[in-house]
């Protein structure tokens, strides 16, 4: 016995479509197709005006962020090259270095922004990671500064991307992320007026502080693979991992 069609609904509205249209005399049967075609030209200008909701746009941070921007972005993990295309069409200063080290710890694709805003050295990271921290900049550290505290953040402080080290330093099991400066450990942020945010003393208070860096953990997991902040656990009770870890759209956020 065949199995029920899962079509049959979809069908039967296209055959009252096609009765309903029938019925029509001939000129409104043209009035209904021109509406559907000016509906369908409007849904095109659109999205060619919303090309962060589009999913066929090619990605450009300088877009507004829509529904289709987290897919394009988590699109560039296992396309480096794709990836690069995106931040020189989205004019972010960036430098390509040269691989170096050998696998499990070989930096491909290995990007240094050049106008990020860290704090002391300028480490370099995957392509992917890039491309997320400076869309987590945009779409989320900086809005989440000026609502809080009507002001921009002039240094991100970090821990560093690189560590040829498996998960928390064992000597057994998976490889780090870090391992391929595929991740970066953010330790805190400073205002333009010298404010500073650090996720040691001021995740656990009340206050702007906490909320700001309560705002930027869930913002980042609108770009990165994997988020973790002090809520996961003690280990990182000093900072944000973030890293871009390939897991299709799905991603850890804790
Ligand atoms: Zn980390």
């Amino acid at each position: 016995m065949p199995g029920p069609n899962r079509n049959l609904p979809a069908l039967r509205r296209l055959a009252r479509f096609a009765r309903a249209m029938a019925r029509l005399s001939a000129d409104r049967r043209v009035i209904a197709l021109l509406v559907i075609f000016a509906m369908f030209l409007a849904g095109r200008a659109w999205l060619a005006e919303n090309p962060g909701s589009n999913p066929w746009a090619p990605l450009d941070l300088n877009d507004e962020a829509g529904w289709a921007t987290r897919a394009k972005i988590a699109a560039l993990r296992d396309d480096p090259a794709q990836c690069r295309a995106v931040l020189e069409r989205s004019e972010v200063a960036f430098t390509s270095l040269d691989p170096v080290g050998e696998a499990p710890c070989l930096r491909e694709y290995r990007t240094r922004l050049d106008g990020f805003p860290y704090a002391g050295d300028r480490p370099d990271t995957t392509c992917a990671m890039a491309a997320a921290l400076e869309i987590w900049r945009r779409d989320s550290v900086q809005p989440a500064a000026q609502e809080i505290f009507g002001q921009d953040v002039a240094r991100i402080e970090h821990f560093g991307s690189f560590s040829c080290r498996r998960l928390y330093g064992r000597d057994e099991g998976p490889w780090s992320e870090h391992a391929t400066a595929n991740a970066i450990d953010i330790a805190g942020f400073v205002l333009e007026d010298g404010t500073r945010i650090v996720l040691i003393e001021d995740w656990d208070r009340e206050g702007d502080k906490a909320r700001f860096l309560r705002r930027v953990r869930d913002g980042a997991c609108q770009a990165f693979g994997t988020v973790l902040s002090p809520d996961y656990n003690a280990a990182h009770r000093d900072h944000f991992h973030l890293d871009q870890h390939s897991r299709g759209l799905g991603g850890v956020c804790r």
